[in-house]
């Protein structure tokens, strides 16, 4: 028997929600609900001193005024240290783990000799400076040892099936199936190499946190901002080398600005209007390729066009 539908929407609280975060909760809550599941709430408060105080209650009070309840009180990472450390000591001692002593000036001459300069968009994979160790250098991060598990997951998984939840192929090129985006590749090597798991600044790195958590609260659905959909593959790794099961994963259509760019709170995206909490849906629904539901009522309540978006969600996604 499948694990009962579990779905959450995990904002970073370093701003108020704005148009792409409404957008990729209203996503995760619509597919809660079409499944008849449960939607939790996951405050990312991981990086604090990026999380000004107060933040994730404007947050809550935001989503409460868009219709939009958790089925439990939300958790926080800032109070999930303990679940990070018992996952890095089980990464350190399977040995997919190595201590990195890079700063910041090593790995950019590191790029620039490999004429990667830096881009706002484009990541850069670690040059793999310390994978051979840190030669009597001050250790300062964590980072996963890639290569070394994919080679490992290969042998074990010699006869993979090529499909769910990913497979790596001969070139090390890892595909998963995206309920939105179809089938999807990724060479993790080129995009991010060895990835963080904890930082020089002792703070625990995103990609590990999120598997963590997702697993400790049952996530079997992960719906999302298209923005995130590279994070995916190392998240499947390392899901795969704790033991962890694989939510299915569904990435949103990203809220753009005109110019193409992404919306976000580093840009200073307004936040929403949640007096106008049905305009907001509207907007956000409209992003997410929904129908207008004035097309079905004459005088729309919140209630009612959540409802009308949970069928047509279900029709666009539940197969
Ligand atoms: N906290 C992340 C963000 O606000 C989302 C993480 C996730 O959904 O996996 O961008």
């Amino acid at each position: 028997m499948p694990a009962p539908y579990c779905g959450r929407f995990a904002p970073s609280p370093t701003g108020p929600l704005h148009a792409g975060s409404v957008a990729a909760a209203l996503a995760s809550w619509l597919d809660a609900r079409a499944h008849q599941g449960r939607w939790l709430v996951r405050i990312e408060d991981i990086d604090l001193p990026r999380c000004p105080a107060g933040t994730d209650q404007i947050i809550l009070q935001q989503l409460s005024a868009l219709g939009l309840q958790p089925d439990a009180p939300p958790v926080r990472q800032s109070q999930r240290q303990t679940g990070y450390e018992n996952a890095l000591a089980q990464l350190k001692r399977d040995g997919w783990t190595y201590p990195c002593s890079c700063t910041r000036k090593e790995l950019e001459q590191a790029w620039q000799a490999q004429g990667l300069a830096h881009t706002r968009h484009q990541e850069r994979p670690y040059p793999g400076l310390c994978r051979a160790g840190v030669h009597q250098k001050l250790e300062r991060s964590t980072r996963f040892h890639l290569e070394k598990f994919i080679e490992n997951y290969k042998k074990i998984h010699s006869n993979q099936a090529q499909k769910a939840p990913f497979f790596i192929d001969s070139t090390h090129g890892l595909h998963w199936q995206d309920r939105r985006q179809g089938p999807q590749s990724q060479h993790p090597a080129q995009v991010c190499g060895d990835f963080l798991l904890r930082r020089a600044d002792g703070l625990w790195a995103y990609q590990l946190a999120v598997v963590v958590d997702d697993a400790d609260q049952g996530i079997t659905h992960v719906v999302r901002g298209a923005d995130l959909s590279d994070n995916t593959p190392r998240q499947l790794l390392l899901q795969a080398a704790l033991g962890l099961p694989h939510p299915q994963y569904l990435h949103t259509p990203l809220v753009t600005l005109p110019n193409g760019e992404k919306l976000s709170k580093q840009h200073g995206a307004p936040a929403v209007d949640t007096q106008q909490p049905l305009a907001t849906l509207l907007a956000a629904a409209r992003f997410l390729g929904l129908p207008d539901p004035a097309n079905h009522f004459s005088q729309i309540c919140l209630s009612d066009a959540l409802h009308h978006w949970v069928q047509a969600w279900r029709s666009l996604y539940n197969q």
